[in-house]
């Protein structure tokens, strides 16, 4: 039965994807004896046959478990104990019994994600519309009138031209694969579809994870507005006594630092050997010289985190206190302890628990710089320096991105991270309380479109 499954799923793609090639249809079957029987795989079914059969009949599939197999005994079985569980699929909904690595498995992921993320109610009967019709996947019936509705329109996944379990296995690797991320290259090869097609996909994805947005930010607001609850204020920084922790009041609740970092720099050779002079600092290397446009070319993130917590990411423009003080009002509560480096001095009138460690401390020698300008009496900024090292990293697979289209990276990359952290229930049910229940995140109402996705912000300064 389950083969009959996967082949009609993959006739059905074969009926989506443009390029229809014959040999896409189940024509690579394998035969292989196992102990005089006959087995016949297709492709979707190995990974689910690996779990049943003999080690030696695996190593006849796959060259490298004939090493497996010298050393361990024949016939022996690989069992997962720990079955793979998508982060995508809500605590209340239990595991599915398909192998990952089938169409069917991603069908019913993609299922299990617009029912949590992006829920149907019945207009008329108020109630979930928990009905399906199973000939045409997109449609949500009501238990009680039996009315339908499309489950994807008005969702980013409208109008996809592909078929829908390709929405799961989209986001189900994006969350697995985070820290790292998968471009849009890598879409195209691994189902095999147009750039075209794999870049909507991708788009798509991110779109998804902005909708969400606001969501997590209110989640991390009120994580540390609740772990700082009538918590007594840091002490002041001491220079003289360097042991002198201002973490003593708080104990060891982990506190949220800033930081901010240049994704993609001009250099002075994009600039045409010209030095800068119009910006300063980190500000000065994203934008090209006056004489070239002066236009933005870099990105720079401010990355609000703590220690083994989730991570806000923004693009800023620049450094100044109009462009950050929003978007750090937004994410931390009101004199809620707060680690930045001297760069934003300005705080302290807003939070009287923000303390700032200087990166350029002098050493009392008088030659170079101190090594304690790390960390200053427990005030650092190394949780978020290693996010943005990360974020450095898991970047240069898209090797360069627009600075207007910057905000959607980010914020789909600090949305898997959300996910690991506090878990696909917690997402959507913030968002619940947050749009009121049984509602879907909209696009137009958080400024998201999905065809102008321009940041004009970007080009004031
Ligand atoms: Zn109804």
């Amino acid at each position: 039965m389950l083969r009959q499954n996967a082949s009609g799923n993959i006739q059905r793609l074969a009926q989506y994807s443009e390029r229809q090639n014959a040999g896409f249809e189940i024509t690579d079957s394998m035969k292989m004896g196992v102990s005089g029987q006959v087995q016949t795989f297709t492709r979707n079914q190995t990974a689910t046959q690996n779990r049943e059969i003999p080690l030696a009949a695996q190593a006849a599939l796959h060259p490298k478990i004939r090493l497996a197999s010298a050393i361990g005994k024949t016939g022996a079985r690989t069992v997962l104990r720990n079955p793979y569980r998508s982060p995508l699929i809500p605590t209340t909904v239990q595991n599915l019994s398909v192998s990952p690595h089938s169409h069917e498995y991603y069908g019913q992921l993609t299922d299990i994600i617009l029912d949590s993320f992006y829920p149907s109610t019945c207009s008329s009967c108020n109630v979930k519309m928990t009905g399906r019709v199973s000939t045409r996947s997109y449609v949500a019936k009501c238990p009680k009138c039996r009315k339908h509705v499309s489950r994807i329109s008005h969702t980013p996944f409208a109008y996809l031209k592909l078929p829908l379990w390709t929405v799961g296995w989209v986001l189900d690797q994006s969350a697995t694969k985070y820290p790292q991320v998968i471009t849009g290259a890598e879409i195209k090869r691994c189902l095999n579809i147009s750039e075209d097609a794999a870049l909507r996909l991708k788009k798509r994805v991110q779109v998804f994870a902005s909708q969400h947005k606001s969501a997590v930010e209110s989640l991390f607001y009120s994580e540390l507005k609740k772990r700082f609850h009538k918590s007594k204020d840091l002490l002041e920084p001491d220079k003289k006594d360097i042991n002198k922790r201002v973490t003593t009041p708080v104990g060891n609740r982990p506190i949220p630092q800033s930081d901010s970092v240049v994704l993609f720099s001009a250099k002075e050779r994009s600039n045409k050997g010209r030095k800068r002079f119009r910006h300063h600092g980190q500000t000065a290397s994203i934008y090209l010289t006056d004489s070239l446009g002066g236009r933005q070319v870099g990105v720079m993130v401010q990355t609000t985190t703590w220690k083994g917590g989730p991570a806000l990411y923004e693009s800023i423009p620049n450094q100044q206190t109009k462009t950050i003080l929003p978007i750090i009002q937004r994410q931390i509560p009101k004199n809620t302890p707060f680690f930045t480096d001297m760069g934003m001095d300005w705080l302290k009138p807003y939070n009287r628990n923000h303390r700032t460690v200087n990166h350029n401390l002098q050493s009392k020698r008088g030659t170079g710089k101190s090594r304690r300008r790390f960390q200053q009496n427990g005030i650092h900024t190394q949780a978020a320096e290693g996010r943005q090292g990360a974020l450095k990293t898991a970047f240069r697979a898209y090797r360069y991105i627009k600075p207007e289209h910057s905000q959607l990276y980010l914020n789909e990359y600090s949305f898997f991270g959300a996910l690991k952290y506090y878990g696909a229930e917690r997402i959507t049910s913030q968002n619940q309380s947050l749009l009121g229940q049984n509602q879907r995140p909209k696009t137009k109402q958080q400024g998201w479109g999905l065809s102008g996705m321009n940041f004009s912000t970007h080009n004031q300064y």
